[in-house]
């Protein structure tokens, strides 16, 4: 395969924009080799400069479960363009999308639109705190919730220290109002509730880990949150951005039947324009400004054109329930057969799978926390990643992020998938032994 015009463009990129890409993960520094420039995308493929073509498994970190350049999706852009950009102004729109994301999550009353995932989970902190009256938040270890300064945070020696920024820039008396502690550990939860529960404004989580690859929620663990939360009068905020439409139509707080007290959303919520919103119950949400105290703003929050993809999007969603069981039942094909040609060129794998999310993880043990998946060496995957690009198919270029499917990873998609994967890994099996 060629790659001679992505080459030169990453050159070029990489005088103009830091690392040459303008979100890091893009650069592929996880699995090495260099990113491919993207030139067009349709269906359950990416097209790149060069007139390589791959089968997508990122759909663009998760937005795309139609696919990409769906007809609905590309048809409202379309006409919603020619109505106009932007108006700074309210349009029917928005109610539109708002009353589809209350019908997929009927436990929220409003919500709240935003441009971004970290927009939406930065804000519903704000109305946590301001909703309790209290400063302290908790996150869990692995957790990824946009790049919102407190929380960048990665935990201290001990459970209960401060949290110490991750990232340069980001003050440690910021990040020292944020406790984190392990996922999937009861005993910590109890530990943090009965040390500093009635301290806390909220505690945040993906209640599906995709950001560590995918890691579920441990029976009962949900639960004892919801419980403990209650207990305390603390916001429980389920980060539904990258499960919200994905592991079931309402999310994760549908599949594992918990109430939250705030739900953030993005990706899908937009079609692959840039959306968040966050939403909760009535009594929490009047407090945003205008109706309540809580300043919030956005100059194109509530975008005509990205309601209207996301609209497009939703309402196809909303035509089938059976897709959602055709999405779960080709992921966990894929999963199953991924582990299979794994296992059969002498790898150890294991999958975690849910909904239309999923992450190969090369090892022979349970990947039941972010701990778990520290534990595995990262440059198996990188091998495999290069080995799949060279074959076709796109893979998410790190261990430690979940891939997608989308409406448009076909029954041949994945077969086309599962022949790739096990050419790839007979060849690096041939190499590294
Ligand atoms: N929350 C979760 C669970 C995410 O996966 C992400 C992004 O991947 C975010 C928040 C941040 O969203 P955005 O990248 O749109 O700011």
């Amino acid at each position: 395969m060629k790659h001679t015009k992505s080459e030169a463009l990453f050159s070029r990129a990489r005088k103009l924009l830091p690392g040459g890409v303008n979100s890091p993960v893009r650069a592929f520094k996880a699995v090495g080799g260099h990113p491919v420039f993207i030139d067009r995308a349709e269906g359950a493929y990416l097209f790149d400069v060069d007139g390589n073509r791959y089968i997508d498994y990122v759909c663009s970190w998760g937005p795309l479960i139609l696919g990409h350049a769906h007809p609905a999706v590309v048809d409202a852009i379309a006409r919603g363009a020619a109505r106009g950009t932007s108006y700074g102004a309210p349009s029917p729109l928005e109610v539109e999308l708002a009353e589809l994301v209350l019908d997929f999550f009927p436990n929220l009353d409003m919500v709240r639109m935003v441009n971004s995932g970290t927009e939406a989970t930065m804000s519903a902190l704000r109305l946590a705190r301001a909703h309790t009256g209290r400063d302290l938040i908790a996150k869990f270890e692995g957790c990824y919730h946009g790049h919102v300064d407190s929380l960048l945070v990665k935990g201290g020696s001990g459970m209960l220290t401060l949290g110490i920024p991750s990232s340069p820039g980001v003050p440690a008396n910021v990040t020292g109002l944020t406790l984190t502690l392990p996922f999937n550990d009861e005993d910590a939860l109890k530990t943090l509730f009965r040390k500093e529960g009635d301290n806390l404004a909220a505690i945040i989580l993906e209640p599906v880990i995709g950001n560590s690859g995918v890691i579920l929620p441990a029976p009962g663990f949900l639960e004892l949150l919801r419980a403990l939360c209650t207990k305390h009068g603390v916001v429980l905020i389920f980060d539904e951005v990258m499960t919200g439409f994905r592991v079931a139509r309402g999310g994760a707080q549908e599949r594992y039947g918990i109430k939250p007290d705030l739900t953030t959303f993005g990706k899908v919520i937009g079609g692959g324009l840039p959306v968040g919103a966050y939403g909760g119950k009535r009594s929490i949400m009047k407090r945003v400004a205008p109706s309540g105290d809580v300043y919030q703003a956005g100059t194109l929050s509530g975008n005509p054109l990205a309601m209207a993809a996301g609209i497009a999007t939703l309402k196809t969603l909303q035509k089938s329930r059976r897709l959602f069981d055709t999405l779960e039942r080709h992921t966990t094909q894929l999963a199953a057969g991924l582990v299979g040609q794994a296992e059969g060129a002498g790898f150890a794998a294991t999958a975690n799978h849910v909904g239309s999310m999923f992450t190969l993880f090369f090892t022979d043990r349970p990947v039941n926390s972010p701990a778990d998946v520290a534990t595995i060496d990262p440059r198996v995957y990188g091998r495999f990643h290069r080995a799949m690009l060279e074959r076709g198919v796109y893979l998410p270029p790190s261990q430690f992020e979940a891939a997608f499917l989308s409406t448009a990873h076909s029954k041949n998609v994945i077969e086309e998938t599962l022949d790739a994967a096990g050419d790839a890994l007979e060849a690096i099996a041939k190499k590294h032994r």
